[in-house]
């Protein structure tokens, strides 16, 4: 830290992204990015825009959010674009809990939500999963500030009905809801056509898991005009020319192909079933997942333990110290080939 540093941001504590190695080639399940490349049309885009890098993007990103309003029958007005949707969160906390606003989401959680909301001096307050893990709606009815919650969760994986996100978008009208719905392509329900109904909700959805794009940054949030405006002014006051021409095209490519991705995540969800049954015969407690990662707990070792010696084997896994999770990895699912290398090394592990 330099002395210029101004007093407000000294303490700030920034958020630590998962491991990107360059010291060796891992069975990398440590930041849930697809196993699947890109398909064949995105690839196409990219090299097509890269020739044109001469000329800005364009800051309306008007074909692509008139392809994703197409797909998810909105209009453009109700689509927002974004570098990654770490950007959607970060102007989210910024626009609706900024400068002393309240905001509410679970303790355990993606870890970004605590990082934007220090970083923008909201008042936040966090409320616990039950011991389960899973959320329970009622804690999240009627609040004073904006309700944050990723569905499905991460790390736990674990989903709300779309009945149960409405009972929260409805009781807290005078406030923004926003769910996080990274993962909500690998089987959990989206409430994305409520946001017809509710002027409060906030969907945000990312091409980095389900469209195997994590390296272009794209995300998307689908909304009322209203809040897609509040988020607008916000990006043209930074940076209007957040998403860059080659992701741009990639994006329109990539839900041009939006059956080619379906058919991965089903893919993944088969792998994430027979995964999670090999790791229960190894001993091993999983949560039940409607993402492309997996959240599990050995009573053989302990969850450190296991990333440290996963790791010198050349498999990376996700562990947090958060005192509640401690125990457990995050393991992405990856594709059938890495997940057998995976159990292999568990039991070898196990063994030793
Ligand atoms: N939300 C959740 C719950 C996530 O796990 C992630 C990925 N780290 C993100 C949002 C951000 O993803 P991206 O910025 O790549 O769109």
């Amino acid at each position: 830290m330099s002395r210029y540093l101004i007093d407000r941001y000294r303490p700030l504590v920034a958020y630590t992204p998962g491991e990107q190695p360059r010291d060796q080639q891992y069975v990398k399940l440590n930041t849930n990015e697809s196993p699947y490349p890109p398909s064949p049309a995105v690839i196409a885009a990219a090299t097509r825009e890269a020739g044109r890098l001469e000329l800005y993007s364009d800051p309306v990103c008007a074909d692509l959010r008139d392809a994703i309003a197409s797909l998810y029958n909105v209009k453009r007005a109700n689509v927002y674009a974004s570098n990654g949707s770490d950007d959607i969160l970060n102007f989210a906390f910024m626009a609706f809990a900024g400068q002393g606003g309240r905001a509410y989401f679970p303790d355990i959680s993606y870890g970004f939500y605590r990082v934007f909301g220090d970083l923008h001096g909201c008042d936040y307050h966090t409320i616990p999963l039950k011991d389960d893990f899973s959320i329970d709606p009622g804690d999240y009815r009627s609040l004073d500030g904006m309700v944050v919650i990723a569905n499905p969760n991460a790390p736990t994986g674990l989903a709300l009905s779309k009945a149960q996100i409405e009972d929260i978008v409805k009781s807290n009208p005078d406030h923004v809801v926003l769910i996080d719905e990274a993962y909500v392509d690998f089987g959990a329900e989206s409430c994305v056509d409520l946001t017809a109904k509710y002027d409060n909700l906030l969907v945000c959805m990312t091409f980095s898991k389900s469209r195997s794009m994590a390296g272009a940054r794209l995300g998307f949030a689908i909304a009322s005009e209203g809040l897609i405006a509040d988020l607008d002014k916000i990006r043209y006051s930074t940076n209007p020319y957040n998403v860059n021409r080659m992701t741009l095209a990639c994006g329109a490519a990539a839900i041009g192909d939006n059956a080619w991705y379906m058919d991965n995540c089903r893919r993944i969800e088969a792998t994430r079933a027979e995964t999670a049954k090999r790791l229960e015969a190894l001993g091993f407690a999983v949560v039940p997942s409607k993402a492309n990662f997996l959240f599990a707990r050995s009573d053989r070792i302990g969850g450190g333990a296991l990333y440290q010696a996963l790791k010198r084997r050349g498999v990376l896994v996700r562990h947090f110290t958060a005192e509640r999770i401690a125990d457990y990895n995050r393991i992405t699912v990856g594709t059938p080939e890495q997940m057998d290398i995976l159990i292999q090394k568990i039991a070898e592990i196990l063994e030793a």
